[in-house]
């Protein structure tokens, strides 16, 4: 006799919403939707998020170092000038490349540091079990600026830079670098670390 299955056994597809029987995994096994083929369970799913939230932490006191802290001085042709972020972005500007400064500003300061603030406030609601408003959009807005991150993009973008620019004069590295270096690295771990798919569950099971 078939016995009606309990509805906790039950989990919904976080991308087409099918419902999809649960069950006990063994290792390396996932369970994928039969309809659109997204995984929604696996065996490592919801472990990373305490991780995600220690990195994103780490990579937002990161961010406030890498833009505060010098990245490189050079002086060429008796002119010295010492470079953070935020001065190349504002040069770009004044020379009149509004629209690449304005792109550069985007990937490079206001993406990543908006992206670690949404993944933040997402593992933290889930490690503190809390159901904090928004948290579908937070999610939502991580997913788009995820692929906006630039950050490992500019720092090897510097190191081309100084090649080129030790062509015509001197230039040294300031302790800044580091910290774009260690920032770039923070960011890159915490997109492997934040299980969106187990977040976008959990905000689902409320909405249930
Ligand atoms: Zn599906």
């Amino acid at each position: 006799m078939n016995r009606p299955i309990p509805t906790e056994l039950w989990l919904q597809c976080p991308r087409c919403h099918a419902e999809c029987r649960d069950r006990k995994l063994a290792k390396n096994e996932y369970l994928r939707c039969a309809r659109c083929g997204e995984e929604i369970k696996s065996p490592l799913v919801g472990r990373t998020i305490p991780v995600a939230w220690a990195l994103s932490t780490t990579g937002l006191i990161l961010m406030v170092l890498a833009n505060t802290y010098p990245i490189m001085s050079f002086s060429i042709a008796g002119n010295s000038q010492t470079n953070l972020i935020y001065t190349g972005i504002a040069g770009l500007w004044l020379q009149g490349y509004g629209l690449l400064s304005a792109l550069v500003f985007f990937c490079v300061m206001a993406a990543p540091a908006l992206y670690l603030v949404t993944v933040w406030y997402a593992c933290a609601a889930w490690c503190l079990h809390r159901r904090w408003r928004g948290l579908h959009t937070i999610l939502n807005i991580a997913a788009i600026l995820e692929s906006w991150n630039l950050v490992p993009v500019f720092a090897v973008a510097c190191g081309v830079a100084t090649v080129k620019l030790r062509t015509l004069g001197s230039v040294r590295w300031e302790v800044g670098v580091f910290w774009v270096i260690l920032y770039a690295l923070c960011i890159l771990l915490t997109i492997q670390f934040f299980d969106r798919k187990k977040l976008i569950l959990y905000v689902e099971e409320e909405r249930l």
